[in-house]
This record gives structure tokens, sequence and C-alpha cells, in this order.
């Protein structure tokens, strides 16, 4: 494709990403391929010859397109947390990958590694993060702390388990010199609430640490006590406590842990405390959110997903680190990459991003948070995450206004769970029907052994009357599922 037919085709794409946007709320959120579909379709092997870019864009239209549910932009899906999505998101996505942008060490591309540390500045400084997560303090000298920014949170916890696991098996080994590495991480243990995200047990597994995850409150929180108890047993049981993940806005229900009980107790044992705030994260742009991060300042780490509620798309996970060579230590397998190529600045006075994350290439993944930062503006992402939590509470009043249903678990943000009151059957019912129907998505949720419905409003792409035609159809429908349930009880 030569410059001339590129610029073309590209005025072509963005039209049709522009109509297939205008299209949205007449399609299906949901897709209703098979598995397998895709084979039917397109043939078993690449093309010998090249072909024509027409015959490729017939063939997006008809065989990718139907296979594509529209979860970050359809007004009717509140399936999952929202997956961000913004037209000026879009635009610096095809402006890194359109001029061929990639992150290695800083002098492969030093406007990204400096980027990234700038908005990861930014960025912390508009939560409100202590100080000491940014790169400079408040007289502009550096500092041991900085941003980065991850693929997901899965790789950011991963990252955050490999430095707690190098750093607490180096000092297992001061005092147990017996000891291999190998040996002194077997004898690690990390934690966190039975409501965390399954990414902490995938994350210990790769990195060979035991774990366990414990019992919370009946605000599904984990608090101090349960902590403090099964950290004492397993001392007891000759394992060393190095890592605990805390989760704000679990994935379930959007529950928060104690960090205020537990970031002291980190301490006093010596683990490295890990904050997972993938969903929640998003909110502490707004002062009103902040209460629920009270205890930050124990941790040392704390990620959330930008591409949630920040309107940025998928692929800009922001983590934080206080101490920053703990992580390149966690990573470091003591070879270098020789085609990095020669840096003369020095290591402190530059940050290489690629240490401190598992792949070495990565995309310019700053270029479109620094770009929505500054299209929206803190008070335009501001009123995003408001916009969410107010949608969310006209839903409650949805709730709790119709006297068939009841609040599952008290709602945070923007996420509601709920039940139609009865067995759990009915509940089971509401939402085969709801999928069957096809005309909004919602998730479920399991509440202590019940079964709720989970709906995830997402202001980018829902307005009022989405959420009224949403709850309209999920009344219908459970009108429905009862009257039937009237009509075959014995009475
Ligand atoms: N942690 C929480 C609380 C989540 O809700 C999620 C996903 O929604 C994750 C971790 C995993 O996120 P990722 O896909 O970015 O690894």
């Amino acid at each position: 494709m030569d410059i001339e037919e590129f610029r073309r085709r590209g005025k072509e794409i963005v039209d049709a990403i522009a109509d297939y946007h205008m299209t949205l709320p007449q399609r299906r959120p949901w897709t209703d391929v098979r598995p397998g579909y895709l084979s039917e379709l397109l043939p078993d092997s690449a093309p010998e010859l090249p072909e024509s870019w027409d015959d490729i864009r017939k063939d997006f239209d008809r065989a990718i397109i139907p296979g594509l549910p529209q979860v970050t932009v359809n007004p009717h899906f509140h399936g999952f947390f929202p997956i961000g999505f913004s037209f000026p998101s879009a635009l610096g996505e095809m402006l890194s990958e359109g001029l061929g942008c990639v992150q290695f060490t800083w002098n492969s591309a030093p406007a990204c590694s400096e980027l990234e540390t700038l908005v990861m500045d930014w960025l912390g400084k508009a939560l409100n993060l202590p100080r000491a997560f940014l790169s400079k303090d408040d007289e502009g000298k550096p500092q041991s702390g900085a941003g980065v920014i991850q693929g997901t949170a899965t790789e950011a916890l991963l990252v955050a388990v490999l430095a707690a696991r190098k750093r607490a098996a180096f000092k297992l080994r001061e005092k147990r010199r017996d000891l291999s590495e190998q040996q002194a991480a077997g004898k690690l243990i990390a934690y966190a609430s039975e409501y965390v995200h399954t990414a902490f047990q995938k994350c210990c597994m790769i990195a060979g640490v035991r774990c366990r995850t414990l019992p919370t409150d009946d605000d599904f929180s984990l608090r101090g006590e349960s902590l403090k108890s099964a950290i004492e047993e397993d001392i007891q049981a000759g394992l060393t406590p190095f890592f605990v993940c805390a989760t704000l806005g679990t994935t379930g229900f959007c529950s928060f842990d104690n960090l205020v009980e537990i970031g002291p107790l980190c301490q006093e044992y010596d683990a490295w405390l890990h904050i997972d705030a993938a969903y929640a994260g998003s909110a502490f742009i707004c002062p009103e959110f902040r209460h629920y991060a009270e205890g930050w300042e124990f941790s040392d780490s704390f990620n959330f997903n930008a591409h949630k509620m920040l309107l940025t798309s998928i692929g800009c996970s922001c983590m934080w680190v206080k101490n920053r060579k703990a992580i390149t230590e966690g990573l470091n397998s003591g070879e270098t990459p020789t085609y990095s190529g020669p840096s003369e600045e020095k290591p402190d006075k530059v940050i290489d991003h690629p240490l401190w994350q598992v792949p070495l290439g990565t995309k310019f993944r700053s270029l479109k948070l620094w770009i929505v930062l500054r299209y929206y503006g803190i008070s335009g992402l501001q009123k995003n995450i408001r916009q969410t939590v107010e949608l969310a509470r006209k839903l409650q009043s949805y709730i709790t206004g119709d006297e068939r249903f009841r609040i599952a678990a008290k709602p945070h943000l923007g996420l509601v769970c709920f039940q139609l009151k009865g067995e759990d059957e009915l509940n089971r019912k509401l939402f085969a029907r709801l999928n069957e129907l096809g005309k909004l998505l919602i998730g479920c949720a399991d509440v202590r052994g019940k079964f709720a419905l989970r709906f995830s409003v997402n202001a980018a792409q829902t307005a009022e009357s989405d959420l009224q035609f949403a709850w309209g159809v999920i009344r219908d429908a459970a009108e429905e599922i009862l009257k039937a349930h009237e009509e075959h009880s014995p009475n």
C-alpha cells in the first residue's frame, strides 16, 4: 500500500468506524455466533497471492463484525465493568500505530519513556495519590517512586508479586543461609480476600509462591482481624507472610478491603501491600470518592485500569510504586538485552519502563492517556464518573421502588447487584430469560451462595433513557417469570 492509497483508505476506515458507532443503539449488545463460526467463513490458510483491500474489507464486514460483541460501546451492555473507549483515545491509538512507535529502553524512544513518567505523575496528582508514588517530591527533586503503564491489572499484580518475592526471599536467606532462592520462595505466603480477582491466584502460581484467600465481614471487606489470625497461624506453621493484595472495588460487588486495618499489619509483618483498584481507582479523581482509599498510604504499589472508567481504551493499566528499584530488581534475571542500544544516560536519571514490566517492547501506551487527559481535562473525566454513580443510584431507586426486588449487596460506584425476592431459581430464570431476549446484557454474581443479577453502569455509553429501557426489559421479564412461577406452584 503506498502513501496515497493509505491516505484514501485511512479516511474510509475512519468513516466506517464513525458509521459503526452511529448504528450501535440498533445493534444487539451480544453476538449469537457459535464457537467455530469463523472457520466456516474464512479459508484455513493464508493466501499465496496478495489480495485487494476491497476484498479484505468485505470479509471484515461479513465475517469479523458479526463476531464482535460491543462490550465497550453499546448502550445496552451492562455485563462487565466498563471497558473504556472514547474517540480521542482511539485517535491516540491510531497515531501510535500509524507512526510505528515502539518503546524499549529510554534511548529507543525518549518521548515514549518520558511522556509515560510525566503522564503518570499528572494522573497520580489528579488522584491525590500519596506523594511518595510520584517521580518527584514537592521541590521537584527525583525520588524513588514513579508510575508505569502496564497492559492489564494482572500484569501489574504479577510485577508486584515478583518484586515482593525477591525482596522477601533475600531477607529470608539472610537469616537462613542454607536456603536457595527457590527454597526461600517456597516458604513465602501471600494473602487476599475471598473476593479477590482470580488474577491473584494466577500471579502467585506463576511466581511459584503459596497464597491464601481470607474470609470477609458482612460488607465483603477484608478486615485486619481476619488477616492477622491467618498470618499468625502461618508463621506458627513455619511460613513467611510476604504479600497482601487488597482490593478496592471487588469484581463481584465492588466491595472495599479495609486498608486502615490491613496497612499497619503489613508494616508489622514486613509484607508488601499491593492495592488492586482495577475498577474503582478511576473514581478517586473525584474527591468525594477518595474515602474509599483511606489507608492507601500504607501500600507499596497501587494499580487501576484507566481503560475502565477513564475513557481510555484497553491496554492502559496504571501502576505506581514507592520504590521502583524493588520492581526492577524483582524482574532482573541478571541478563541485559544486548539489542537495546547504548544509553549514555545514567539509569537513575531516566526511567527504563521495560525493566519493570514483563515484555521488553511495548506500544506507546501513554500517548492515548495523555491525549485523553488533555482532551477531557480532569473535570471532564470527573463528569463521566459522577454520571456513572448518579445513574447507578437511579437504578437502585427503581429496584427499591419495586417490592418484588431487593438489593443483594451494598452498591458502590456504578455497580448494582440485585435479586428478585424469593427462590434462587427465580433469579436464574430471570437471568436466562434476559439473555434469551438479547435486548440488553447484564452479568451475575454469587452473593454468599445466592444467585444475583449484576448491573454495571457505564455512563460513557449509557444515558438515563437507556437505563429506563433496561429497567423496563428487566421488569417485564420478571413479571413473566413470576407469573409462570405462580401458575406452576401447587397453591
Ligand atoms: N482486579 C479486579 C478487581 C478486576 O475487576 C479485574 C477485571 O475486571 C481484574 C483485576 C483483572 O483485570 P485485567 O483484565 O486488567 O487483568
